[in-house]
């Protein structure tokens, strides 16, 4: 018997990254995963890879309509939800004084309102099949403090770790057990993007950055997806009914530094 026999689960984001590490594990753990992304020609390649029990649906956690039909297509497909993982964000960096308004307001509509309104839209589903359900919340550490040039993306998280004690109290009466899990430093093609980021505000060389982080893990090295995986399998499974609101740091150790 897997962990995850029986369960569906919806994972935003993941054609790549982080979400794609949680389908690959999800799948090897019995269940059937939805790859719910806003890159739907990756997701597509990245469902066929999982093979018959993952399929991949367009999901612009940002569009109502995209969410409706993202949940829509799940059910048809496989009848239930029974996990949600809200994966999908973006990255940003600024000094306060450079902060793009429209930028500002784009990251928040990814990362907090697509989790918001992904929640709701699962959570009435969990409801209205009235047999509870799960659903994890990407964090970060980013979200427990704030970073120098990182004000937007800190300040996402830290809602997204508000949201996860608000919906998971609210939701509980339901059986929906709503968690999130705080990642620090992970590698992954997104570090493209933060290492320009760090080289335009830092005046550092590319990949300097990534350095300098990774050394400062205790652990003693820079995460990878899989580092992630466990905490997501366990907070879907009914080893974690009494979990509750939580967001757990899986970080190397890093916030302790
Ligand atoms: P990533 O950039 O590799 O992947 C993000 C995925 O989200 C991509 O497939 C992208 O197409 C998709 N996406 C972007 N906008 C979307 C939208 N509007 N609707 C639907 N999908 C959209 O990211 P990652 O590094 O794998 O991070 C995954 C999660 O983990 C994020 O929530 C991130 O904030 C969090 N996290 C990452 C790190 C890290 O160091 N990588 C650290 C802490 C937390």
């Amino acid at each position: 018997m897997k962990r995850l026999d029986g369960k569906t689960a919806i994972i935003t984001g993941s054609a790549r990254g982080i979400g794609k590490a949680f389908a690959e594990a999800y799948i090897r753990e019995g269940a059937r995963v939805v790859i719910a992304d806003i890159d739907l020609d990756k997701a597509k390649q990245t469902a066929s890879a999982l093979g018959g029990d993952a399929i991949a649906v367009h999901c612009d956690v940002t569009s109502q309509n995209s969410i409706d039909a993202a949940v829509k297509a799940t059910i048809e497909a496989f009848d239930q939800i029974d996990i949600l993982i809200n994966n999908a964000a973006i990255f940003t960096a600024a000094p306060i004084v450079e902060i793009d308004r429209e930028d500002y307001a784009r990251v928040f509509d990814i990362n907090v309102s697509g989790t918001l309104f992904m929640m709701q839209a699962v959570a009435r589903h969990m409801i209205e099949r009235g047999k509870g359900g799960k659903i994890i919340n990407m964090a970060s550490q980013a979200g427990r403090r704030g970073e120098p040039l990182v004000a937007v993306y800190c300040a996402t998280k830290a809602a997204v770790i508000s949201l996860t004690q608000s919906a998971g109290q609210n939701l509980i009466q339901h059986g929906i057990n709503v968690n999130a899990i705080a990642p620090g430093v992970v590698d992954g093609e997104h570090w493209e993007g933060v290492d320009a980021f760090f080289a335009k505000y830092e005046n550092k060389a590319i990949g300097q950055k990534k350095k300098e982080v990774s050394e400062s893990v205790p652990f003693g090295r820079m995460g990878v997806a899989e580092d992630l995986t466990g905490m997501a399998i366990f907070l879907a499974s009914p080893e974690a009914e009494y979990i509750v609101a939580q967001t757990y740091n899986v970080d190397g150790g890093q916030w302790m530094s």
